[in-house]
């Protein structure tokens, strides 16, 4: 047993572990009683908490408690304790309007702390309550899932239900590690359209550099230019089924676009920590203007993606200790990386950079991010030093939450 709670809000740095569980049949019986009773109190709850207009947490509490363990005896104080919670939650983080009561599906996630549940981890039991008693459950997961419920400290838990097969989602505290010097600079990275980034020691990703991945960046503009003759032909039909088809659309493009950001942050991060190097990359204002001037591209473009990027690479470097650093991206295509000449006439066409101060000469994104390793170096040793100034053009990263989608990898 080993629930440390207040550990977890200290350090900040956590990850979401799924176990499978393999409940008996009237196991089975009794997690279902349980799902559906704990949601039914927040339904109850939830009710209550909207016809008197009373959200806060403690007022909540006072209101509720009392009446909801009389009319779900079963429940039990701690159940009643977070169905208490998860109501003031979803008011406070607008997953509920208050226009109407927010009601939770009766199958829908369940929550379960430390009085609820206990893990047994040289038996790898779990148990939890139920409203007829404890039951105890063998769980079994990924290894790197089952390495993390065995090291590191646990908090809050998801029971879920999905097609009949039982999970467990489990948030562990990760060690927060020293964050290193970057002894060796920094990697910069040019996200991008074409390239979707480029690293500043000239890696093309998605590409070659990604063993057994989406070969190239071909294949996701292809798709994306489909996706995009698929979405007008079902808007011009307008059908509910046409608009259904265009959700399921965009949700497929959104994962294998999540795919690839994980990849391409995976691969730098690594590349970054093996090099001792920090990792920098442009703030997502200067990505958005700079892009916005390609008026043929811009459909193409998902601004959700180049800040989904850096949400990942931070999270990522955060948990490797590398260095991560936000640079300001104002001319990092116009300017030579060599003799700092900035000129438009550097760029003679689009994928390509020559100086005119100096003839040095490559591939335009690969110039751009050398240009924000550069920036990176003097934005860590501004922020480094106890003079700083604070300037707004590098932002420096020491905390950051887990990206929602970021479990795992
Ligand atoms: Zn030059």
């Amino acid at each position: 047993m080993a629930f440390v709670r207040a550990a977890a809000k200290r350090v900040g740095l956590t990850s979401v572990v799924q176990l499978r569980l393999f409940p008996a049949a009237e196991q089975h019986n009794a997690l279902t009683a349980a799902m559906e009773l704990a949601n039914r109190a927040a339904n109850e709850v939830s009710r209550l908490a909207w016809d008197r207009r009373c959200f806060g947490r403690v007022e909540l509490h006072r209101l509720a408690y009392h009446s909801i363990r009389a009319e779900l005896p079963r429940l039990g104080a701690q159940a009643a304790n977070l169905a208490i919670a998860r109501v003031h939650g979803a008011y406070a983080n607008r997953r509920a309007t208050r226009k109407r009561a927010h009601t939770f599906r009766p199958q829908g996630a369940t929550p379960y702390d430390a009085r609820m549940l206990t893990f047994n981890r040289d038996a790898r039991t779990a148990s939890l309550w139920t409203p007829s008693g404890r039951v105890k459950l063998a769980y079994a997961g990924r290894d790197a899932d089952m390495n993390a419920i065995e090291q590191w400290p646990v908090g809050e838990a998801d029971l879920v239900c999905r097609g009949g097969v039982w999970l467990l989602q489990v948030t562990v505290t990760l060690p927060r590690p020293e964050v290193a010097d970057p002894m060796n600079g920094f990697v910069g990275v040019d996200q991008g359209i074409a390239n979707l980034a480029v690293t500043s020691d000239g890696a093309v990703l998605p590409g070659k550099v990604l063993p057994g991945t989406i070969a190239g960046n071909g294949h996701v503009r292809t798709l994306r230019e489909r996706r995009h003759r698929q979405r007008r032909r079902l808007q011009r039909k307008g059908t509910s089924s046409a608009r259904r088809v265009l959700r399921r659309l965009s949700g497929r493009e959104r994962r294998m676009m999540t795919d690839v950001n994980h990849q391409i942050s995976t691969y730098v991060v690594r590349e970054a920590e093996r090099t001792g190097r920090g990792i920098a990359l442009e703030d997502l204002q200067g990505i958005r203007s700079r892009v916005r001037a390609h008026r043929f591209q811009r459909r193409t473009l998902h601004s959700w993606a180049f800040a989904q990027q850096i949400t990942f690479t931070r999270y990522k470097a955060a948990r490797a200790g590398v260095p991560f650093i936000l640079v300001d991206a104002a001319y990092t295509s116009q300017r030579c990386p060599r003799c700092g000449y900035v000129s438009r006439k550097n760029r003679p066409v689009r994928a390509r950079f020559v100086c005119i101060g100096c003839g040095l000469a490559g591939h335009a994104d690969h110039i751009a991010a050398l240009n924000i390793a550069q920036r990176g170096v003097e934005g860590w040793g501004t922020v480094n030093s106890p003079h700083a100034t604070g300037l707004p053009s590098a932002r420096r990263d020491r905390e950051s939450k887990p990206p929602a989608s970021a479990g795992g990898r």
